[in-house]
């Protein structure tokens, strides 16, 4: 055989050995791997920049390929194998940068924020692509990494385990993993905490749709002490020393309580195999945030918390808006050449796209507010009386009083959940 000849079947063989579809076990190991970067606004564009690879003993993401994920969040991730050029794992997010980008000030100041993306452990070389939706709608790419398991494992930071208690389990082959993490709880407060965490994991389960598919959850309540006990509040001058650095006044809204430690916040939570995070913080003044596929929290003390942590979840777990209207400090500008990335809301520009499908055809689009349809098209949301339209005129994502999500909130839900779980290997 000459050798032109063994060089095209030596080709070929790799293409056959690279292009079969392999399954979750034979591309993954079973761990964790998280990318940690920087990202920094300038005037007209952002730049991200890799700092290193950190490693956690399990991963509690889908544990099947999930090649084509719904892309509600700004941030869209994908994980490609270098020699089969397949599309192994993609996830698309938001984060805290992706809400100081809506921030006015964000025009004329820049700041950098320390984040991360997770992703299941792969067997062999892959590029991990990280982009971002440009003000043309446009994901473009921001940060691009090999990573290959055989060289890069041994820089990998491997995290400290946090003691943890499985507070309610799942049988299930695909599960959904919550880790609920205690912020601002001292030493002697981890009785507290796993009661608390008890309570609003039981208060999740009452809700629909996780009620209806509570048997896929399982949840972990991971402790770790913090010296002080509560968190910042500054423009109380308050400042306490916690594990993860929450705080009140975010951006400078006073009951919005998130933290710049993002990388603190995912090696508490990595002590257990998550795809989800809630986070206590152990006071009693109302606040809370919730970001898609970031986290949620909210203050465990509080009379109304129970409402704002189902609230929060609907942003960190499916990615729903805000439906209410508000004096926002956030920019409310409109762009109506593009429809807006939120499931539950529409500016009307290809609203097929939306919760169309559900609404009865004799409905009037808009629906005024005084309408029988329950289901429309009702004006105002995401902070803006104008422009933009929600699904029904009471959800728990327009207010508290209403303890539950509307019937499009509750179906959008529902399809996360099922996206989660149920391709079984
Ligand atoms: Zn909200
Ligand atoms: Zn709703």
């Amino acid at each position: 055989m000459n050798k032109k000849i063994v060089l095209i079947l030596l080709i070929s063989l790799i293409n056959d050995f690279c292009y079969s579809q392999k399954s979750y076990s034979e591309l993954f190991t079973g761990k964790m791997l998280r990318l940690n970067y920087t990202i920094t606004n300038y005037k007209d564009s952002v730049e991200a920049k890799f700092v290193d690879f950190s490693v956690a003993n399990k991963w509690g993401g889908e544990n099947y390929v999930v090649n084509n994920c719904k892309k509600y969040g700004i941030f869209y991730m994908e994980m490609i194998d270098s020699c089969s050029n397949n599309v192994l794992y993609t996830y698309s997010y938001n984060s805290l940068f992706s809400e100081w980008l809506d921030i006015d000030l964000s025009k004329n100041k820049s700041k950098t924020y320390k984040e991360c993306v997770k992703m299941p452990f792969p067997k062999k070389t892959c590029l991990i692509n990280v982009y971002k939706l440009n003000s043309k709608h446009e994901y473009k790419l921001i940060l691009s990494e090999y990573f290959n398991p055989k060289y890069d494992k041994f820089k990998c930071k491997t995290s400290t385990t946090y003691p943890y208690k499985h507070i309610k389990s799942s049988k299930s082959k695909n599960s959904i993993n919550i880790a609920i993490l205690a912020e601002g709880y001292q030493k002697n407060e981890k009785k507290k905490f796993l009661q608390s965490a008890k309570e609003y994991s039981e208060r999740i389960f009452e809700t629909e749709p996780y009620k209806k598919y509570q048997k896929l959850f399982n949840v972990y309540a991971v402790f770790d002490e913090s010296k002080d006990n509560g968190c910042d509040i500054p423009n109380k001058n308050i400042y306490k020393n916690t594990i993860m650095d929450f705080s009140y006044n975010t951006f400078n809204m006073e009951r919005y309580v998130m933290s710049e430690n993002y990388w603190a916040i995912s090696n508490v939570a990595q002590s257990v195999p998550y795809n989800h995070i809630i986070v206590l913080v152990n006071s009693d003044i109302y606040g809370g945030g919730g970001i898609y596929n970031y986290y949620s929290v909210f203050s465990a003390n509080n009379y109304h918390s129970k409402e704002v942590m189902v609230h929060e979840l609907g942003h960190s777990f499916a990615g729903l808006d805000d439906e209410y209207e508000d004096n926002a400090t956030y920019n409310t500008d409109i762009d109506n050449k593009y429809e807006i990335l939120s499931p539950n809301l529409t500016n009307l520009v290809e609203f097929s796209s939306k919760w169309e499908k559900y609404i009865d055809k004799s409905t009037p689009i808009p629906t005024p507010k005084n309408s029988k349809h329950k289901i429309g098209v009702f004006e105002g949301g995401r902070y803006c009386y104008k422009g933009i339209y929600r699904p029904c005129l009471h959800c728990l994502m327009h207010d508290l009083e209403t303890n539950y999500y509307c019937e499009i909130c509750e179906k959008i839900v529902e399809e996360t959940i099922l996206n989660q779980t149920q391709n079984n290997e």
